[in-house]
């Protein structure tokens, strides 16, 4: 990247048209894209930072869980870049609906997509599509407020849910059976729509089970929100202490990660917990994979066969089979990222083939397509992993208007805001979010609580139609 020293050279002159960026998808990836964008003196650029939906933030709105507020706030440090006078908020555009890639490619200088991975991964055992079997992905879109949730076929599985079985050891699985093992007065506070509130508290969880095919060597939660499971008010966490016993691979990849380590340190303080009556009991189980839900009209329980985990970590089935009782199934085997039209996927990896973020079209660069965050690396990583990764994709980009690749006017065409809007589409830009967002605030107040989530389309449009109405 050509480093321009602010002494020696005055910068371009004003007449220079910016780069004109479009970035698709307006979640931490995104805006870290944004802000590497406007963080660099090389180049001037002017971003759209396009959304789908009529707010920003992606999974830090509509992935972190309602009841860790701390990790939500990280919104705060994010609109920083979306105030920066460089970065345009364009919200409730579609790409794919409104404007495919080949008019993002006609229209703007270059194209950095970082949409994410928002389908959920499949367990391809019998009965999964069972009312009663969810998806995590489903669940946290509705306890989250996602416009798009499925609140009847959500509700519809919790209200008879009082076995619970959570089938993966990551983060995500650890948020839902939190969430799902708190009480009412736990939730109170945080930004959940009300009628998530009401349903979880009427829903009447007695026992969450989380199930691991491998070992607790294996398990990819980390240890900070493994140790909050144990800060629960009604709920206490049981762990097997003989699927804590280790083999030699096991042993030596504790001693090699420290995570794991701390996870195994964390597992043994709690090997010797009872459940008091009245408490509601959230076993982790281990080497333990589902291979049928159970059930005809719903789900009524899942089968699942013990394993054991070879020296390469791969689990295998040992024939030993068992029915747990369940009435809720949640797979949260991880998200899978899908395409877009006009945009090569790799199928098998759920991501957009590239180099280092820069889009690969048959194996070769394609000049002005970009990728960041869960669509360029899978679905790993905090929201802080994206901010490296997004800088790596910047930084391509900044290298190929460098070596000529890349210049401002190649895309050539008008201002987007104004050809989405004289192609009917409706964009919500940042004075319109800021409506929605003192929406919310209000709406939160009038239970004492910082903010409620608008959950439905309408009311999120409308609280944009209400602030411009009363601004005329
Ligand atoms: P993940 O960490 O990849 O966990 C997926 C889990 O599903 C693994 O335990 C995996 O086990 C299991 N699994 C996959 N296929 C399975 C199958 N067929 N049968 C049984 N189990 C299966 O994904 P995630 O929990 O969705 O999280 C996604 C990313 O978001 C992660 O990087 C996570 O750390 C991050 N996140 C972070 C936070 C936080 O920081 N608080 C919160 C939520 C999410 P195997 O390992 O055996 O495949």
């Amino acid at each position: 990247m050509p480093v321009v020293s602010v002494e020696e050279d005055p910068g371009p002159p004003s007449s220079v048209p910016p780069l004109r960026v479009a970035v698709v998808g307006a979640g931490p990836a995104g805006i870290y894209a944004a802000e590497a964008l406007t963080r660099q003196d090389d180049v001037p650029v002017a971003v759209d930072l396009l959304d789908r939906l009529p707010t920003p933030f992606g999974l830090v709105r509509h992935g972190i869980a309602p009841d860790h507020p701390k990790m939500r706030a990280i919104r705060d440090t994010l609109h920083r870049a979306l105030d920066h006078p460089s970065v345009r908020f364009v919200g409730n555009v579609e790409v794919g609906r409104d404007l495919d890639c080949a008019d993002l490619a006609r229209t703007v200088d270059a194209v950095v997509y970082t949409y994410g991975a928002a389908l959920d991964r499949h367990l391809a055992i019998p009965g999964e599509e069972l009312p009663g079997s969810l998806a995590a992905t489903d669940l946290v879109a509705w306890y989250t407020g996602h416009p798009d949730a499925d609140r009847a076929r959500v509700e519809a599985a919790l209200a008879g849910a009082r076995s619970v079985v959570v089938v993966g050891v990551g983060n995500v699985a650890l948020d839902v059976a939190r969430v799902l093992a708190r009480t009412p007065a736990e939730l109170e506070p945080t930004d959940m729509p009300q009628h998530v509130l009401d349903a979880l508290a009427a829903a009447p969880v007695g026992s969450v089970t989380v199930l691991g095919r491998r070992g607790p060597a294996h398990a990819t939660f980390t240890t900070q929100e493994l140790r909050e499971l144990d800060e629960l008010a009604q709920a206490t966490v049981l762990v097997d202490p003989a699927d804590l016993e280790l083999d030699p691979a096991a042993e030596e990849r504790a001693a090699a990660d420290r995570v794991v380590s701390r996870n195994l340190a964390v597992l043994r303080e709690w090997a010797g917990h009872t459940l008091e009556p009245g408490r509601t009991p959230l076993r982790l189980r281990f080497y333990t994979r589902p291979v049928r839900l159970v059930g005809e009209e719903r789900v009524t329980g899942v089968e699942v066969e013990r394993t054991v985990v070879d020296a390469e970590g791969r689990a295998s089935g040992t024939g030993e089979l068992e029915v747990l009782p369940a009435d809720l199934v949640v797979r949260s085997v991880g998200y899978r990222g899908s395409g877009l039209p006009h945009l090569p996927l790799d199928e098998r990896r759920g991501t957009v083939p590239n180099e280092g973020g820069r889009v690969l079209r048959d194996g070769q660069r394609a000049p002005g397509e970009y990728v960041a965050g869960w669509i360029k690396r899978g679905p790993t990583g905090v929201v802080g992993t994206n901010k490296h990764d997004a800088r790596e994709t910047v930084a391509a980009l900044l290298e190929d208007v460098a070596a000529g690749v890349l210049r401002p006017g190649r895309g050539g065409g008008d201002d987007l805001v104004s050809e989405l809007r004289a192609n009917g589409a409706d964009p919500v830009l940042l004075e319109d979010w800021r409506a929605i967002d003192a929406a919310e605030v209000a709406l939160g107040a009038t239970r004492g609580r910082a903010r409620t989530t608008l959950h439905e389309w309408e009311s999120l449009l409308a609280a944009v139609k209400e602030a411009a109405a009363r601004a005329r």
